[in-house]
């Protein structure tokens, strides 16, 4: 349970001290007003200690109550032993040594009965209005609490010292006993001009002290502002720039302190930051470019699905007929003796084949697998290259350089020989006869990746998209039918590999083929 120290008796917070919170007071502030208070209460003490005026004083004290003893051991003793008269005589050499300058021995009625100065002795002096006397009692004759009066006469400070003359015992002969006091005794002082300026020194140090904690407060600002401030917030623009995504800010020169540590400390951290980023960013346009590019390779797989499809279906419907026609012509060709009629079927038992040619590949391609799935790659190629050069002079200036890794041998895929003759063909034709056509292949994990480069102008940039659709073409219409990477596509989609176009960077076209590794390589077929 939480006491709720900070919390009023209903709950609400008290406000006050809450504002505080909020306010933000910057280092230099901090760090300077403790230090300056510090300074100033250190200070304080040190000269209510050592105060020069208070030590003058109590000396100055000291020195007046010494004598004043002696002044009244003087008047009692004479008095005493009935020689009043001797006291004025006492008195009189006291003026010139002992650095006084006035005693007076004043009986109750404040009239001067002895003193140093002989021109004194019979002067009255009164409460009304005398500044001799004023300057100690007030306005009741009370005297203050304090037996010594510092005060100022024509321009010199003087000490004045003042004691009651007891009714001793001894003076009660012939003293009235009742009374307490016989009379007062006042000593005046002076001080010396030493002295005087000691006095003076008070202020001057009250001046200069405050002077010094101003000073010090000052200092200490500008160097805390210099030295902690200005880095820090340095440091804090450059967090903020990184913040904002700019993981390379201008730091604050590097000092050799711990700021100066904090601050390498924090650079390296931004670098770090920053290269992360980086990555993640590049890792991320990796990915979205991936995912874009299996979208494409899905919807195109999507279409040519599709048009496979409807093509095998139409292929289908224009079989029968085609033989319906085939048979036809030959029985109007065998009852026919007009040499006419027997070119006309000629010609149309010529178009029919082609046109059934055209039907075979279409549902060819379409048509499941037989099962067997085991061709040998490094066969196939080699199958593929005799076909094209039996093409004649078409490839005659064609070099075939083939490089396949020595494992890679067994993948699973029936009518191999028919997607690198359809390959070939194209790149002969693409070379225009003369060029190289480059064949790779390596294992991966659970395939084999094949790689058909040539040296030609390589694919337009509009043709790329529709490459695996039946019936493209850019050749003319006696050289391409556009079914070759049609069939190459659907071959190896039944055995569950894939055929690509990569990238062009500046040279031929390039076909990647990715094909399943064999599952029985005893079941051997080409
Ligand atoms: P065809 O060869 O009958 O035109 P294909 O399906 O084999 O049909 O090829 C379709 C089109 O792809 C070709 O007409 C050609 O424009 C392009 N093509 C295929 N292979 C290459 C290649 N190696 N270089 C440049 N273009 C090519």
């Amino acid at each position: 349970m939480s006491l709720g120290g900070r919390r009023s008796v209903s709950g609400l917070r008290r406000p006050g001290w809450e504002f505080w919170r909020g306010l933000e007071i910057p280092l230099a502030y901090r760090i300077s007003v403790p230090v300056a208070t510090l300074v100033t209460v250190v200070f304080a003490i040190h000269l209510s200690v050592n105060d020069p005026q208070r030590l003058l004083l109590s000396q100055k004290r000291a020195q007046a109550r010494r004598l004043g003893r002696i002044v009244q051991a003087i008047v009692t003793r004479e008095m005493i032993a009935g020689q009043p008269k001797n006291v004025q005589e006492h008195l009189s050499p006291l003026r010139r040594s002992g650095g006084i300058e006035r005693i007076l021995v004043l009986d109750r009625e404040g009239v001067v009965r002895y003193g140093n100065e002989s021109s004194e002795v019979g002067r009255s002096y009164s409460m009304e209005g005398d500044p001799e006397c004023t300057a100690c009692h007030d306005r009741r004759g009370l005297l203050p609490a304090e037996d010594l009066v510092l005060r100022q006469q024509g321009g010199r400070w003087v000490f004045s010292y003042f004691f009651s003359l007891e009714n001793a015992e001894a003076c009660r002969r012939c003293h009235d006993p009742r009374q307490d006091s016989l009379g007062e005794v006042l000593l005046d002082i002076p001080l010396d001009d030493a002295d005087g300026e000691l006095l003076s020194v008070g202020r001057r140090l009250a001046t200069s002290a405050f002077v010094l904690v101003v000073l010090a407060v000052v200092g200490i600002y500008a160097i805390s502002r210099v030295l902690v401030q200005r880095p820090i917030r340095a440091l804090l623009e450059a967090t903020q720039r990184i913040e904002g995504g700019d993981f390379s800010p201008d730091f604050p020169r590097p000092r050799r302190d711990e700021l100066g540590r904090l601050n390498r400390a924090f650079q390296r951290m931004a670098q770090r930051l920053g290269a992360l980023v980086e990555r993640q960013e590049k890792e991320i346009q990796r990915r979205t470019r991936e995912l874009e590019e299996s979208q494409r390779m899905l919807l195109q797989q999507e279409k040519l699905a599709a048009l496979g499809r409807m093509t095998a279906g139409v292929a289908h419907e224009i079989g029968n007929p085609i033989g319906a026609i085939l048979s036809l012509s030959e029985v109007i060709e065998g009852i026919s003796d007009e040499a006419e009629v027997i070119a006309e079927c000629q010609e149309i038992r010529a178009q029919v084949d082609r046109v059934s040619r055209l039907v075979h590949d279409l549902t060819d391609s379409a048509r499941p697998h037989s099962g067997q799935n085991h061709c040998r790659l490094d066969e196939s190629v080699q199958t593929a290259r005799r076909v094209v050069r039996l093409e004649g002079p078409r490839s005659r200036g064609v070099d075939f350089d083939v490089d396949l890794e020595p494992a890679v041998v067994g993948v699973a895929c029936e009518h191999l020989v028919q997607v690198f003759v359809n390959l070939f063909l194209n790149a002969v034709d693409a070379m225009d006869g003369e060029g190289r056509i480059r064949i790779r292949a390596r294992s991966l994990e659970d395939a084999i990746e094949v790689r058909v480069l040539d040296s030609g102008p390589g694919v337009a940039p509009e043709a790329a998209s529709h490459l695996f659709e039946p019936f493209f073409t850019t050749k003319e219409p006696s050289r391409g039918t556009g079914l070759g990477l049609w069939i190459c596509y659907n071959v190896l989609q039944r055995w569950g590999g894939t055929i690509v176009l990569a990238p062009s960077e500046g040279r031929g076209a390039e076909f990647v083929l990715r094909l399943p590794l064999a599952k029985n390589p005893g079941d051997h077929h080409e």
